[in-house]
This record gives structure tokens, sequence and C-alpha cells, in this order.
């Protein structure tokens, strides 16, 4: 495994890195957690397994239960921290060329990065499904708000929904196509095809750094260097 240095060197000016982020970068930044043991996505919610509530089916047929999960389970209110800000400065230096991200929260751009692709979609932006009229956030996540837009249609978060395709992902792949190097923050990188993205750089012989508090599939890959620690602790020792 190369030292630190080395990691620094990797990853040096003018490398154009592409970043890749996961539930762990949010974590750190007090969004609750989908898929560890006691996260969101271990409790039923009247008698519903989480995936199912948050399937395109369920807010087609059962809206009113799929808005009550919405309000009473994923509304938390994080703000982005220090690494969210890092990774904006570093895209304002021209160091970062873009992000893509598994999260929903919106903080990346809350942060001020301006090139982000979500791969999953955003709960920071809601929208009507029938005349596409953007709806405030916060109103759509307080209880008691009609989900209805004036011309009928069903307002929803542009959040890609189980049962439904990424679109985003060529715009992901067209971001990894640019980058010399990919840093990989806070995912087991498990959940395909976002997980696939780091083989586009390593089969072109660029290198991947992951920073993940637990081991991923690439830990051995060449190419591949792999930190198992915390972001905020290592962000500024790769660029600080
Ligand atoms: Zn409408």
């Amino acid at each position: 495994m190369p030292t630190l240095a080395e990691t620094r060197r990797i990853l040096a000016d003018p490398t154009r890195i592409v970043v890749l982020t996961g539930a762990g970068m949010s974590t750190e930044a007090g969004v609750p957690d989908f898929r560890s043991p006691g996260g969101l996505y271990s409790s039923d919610f009247h008698g519903m397994h989480p995936e199912d509530l948050l399937h395109v089916d369920t807010l087609r047929n059962q809206p009113e239960l799929f808005y009550e999960y919405l309000r009473t389970r994923l509304a938390f209110s994080a703000k982005p921290d220090a690494s969210y800000r890092m990774l904006a400065e570093l895209e304002r230096a021209g160091r970062v060329i873009g992000v893509v991200t598994q999260n929903i929260d919106g903080l990346h751009h809350e942060a001020g990065s301006q090139s982000v692709v979500e791969a999953h979609g955003t709960l920071a932006r809601f929208s009507c499904a029938r005349c596409g009229r953007a709806a405030d956030t916060a109103t759509m996540m307080t209880p008691g708000t009609a989900i209805r837009c004036e011309c009928g249609g069903l307002i929803r978060p542009e959040v890609v929904l189980y049962g439904e395709g990424l679109d985003a992902l060529d715009d992901a792949i067209d971001l990894v196509a640019e980058a010399d190097a990919m840093l990989v923050l806070g995912t087991s990188l498990l959940v395909h095809p976002v997980a696939g993205l780091p083989q586009l750089l390593l089969r072109q012989g660029k290198p991947v750094v992951i920073v993940n508090r637990e081991a991923t599939p690439y830990a051995d890959y060449a190419g591949v260097v792999e930190i198992n620690a915390g972001i905020g602790e290592t962000l500024p020792e790769l660029f600080g």
C-alpha cells in the first residue's frame, strides 16, 4: 500500500479528480444512515418495508402513504460539514472536476459544489410530475401540505425511487471519462451500477483512492489505494 505522501502525489495538481460519494459522507454530516443495522431501512412503517414504501408504485397508488413515510422518517435537517466544503473548494481550485453522489440529501449543492451528478436524484427538490412546476421542499415535507399541484398532477421529490431507472448514470459516465483519477468517499461500493464506476478508470490504468471505514471489494485491485478511516480525518491529510 502506498504511503500517505505517495497518495497525496497521486491526487496532486494537475490531476483532474472525479469524486464519488456515498452514505458515509452524509452520516458524518449528521444525516441518518439508511442501510446499516438500526438505520432507516431496517424498520418497517405501517407493516411495509422502506424499499416498498419508496417504490414508484406506492407513489402512484398510495401517494398519501408515500408522503406520510417521507414526512415522518426522511425529514432530517443536516448541514454540509468541513468535508463537503473542502470538495467545493477543490472544485473552485480546478482540482475536482465534479462529484457523482449516491446521496439524496442535496448537501453537495448546499456546500457550493457546482458540478454534481445526483445518481439517485435528490430529496432537496420537488416538482409536479405532470407540469413540472417546482415546489418548495420544506413545505412539501411538512405534514398536512397538499401533495397535488394546481394542475391536478402529483408533486413528487426528484429522487430515483425503487422501480425507476438511473437516468443520471450517463452523466456520471461522461464526467468520469474526463478524469485522471477518482476519489471515493464513504461508500462500500456494493450497490450497482454506481459501484462499477471505478472500473472505468482502472481499466485505463488510472488510479482510484478510496476512503471508507469498511473494506470495499476494490481493496486489493491494482491501481487502488484504500484507506479505511473516516472522511473528516482523512481529507485534510490528502489535501491540507
Ligand atoms: Zn402541475
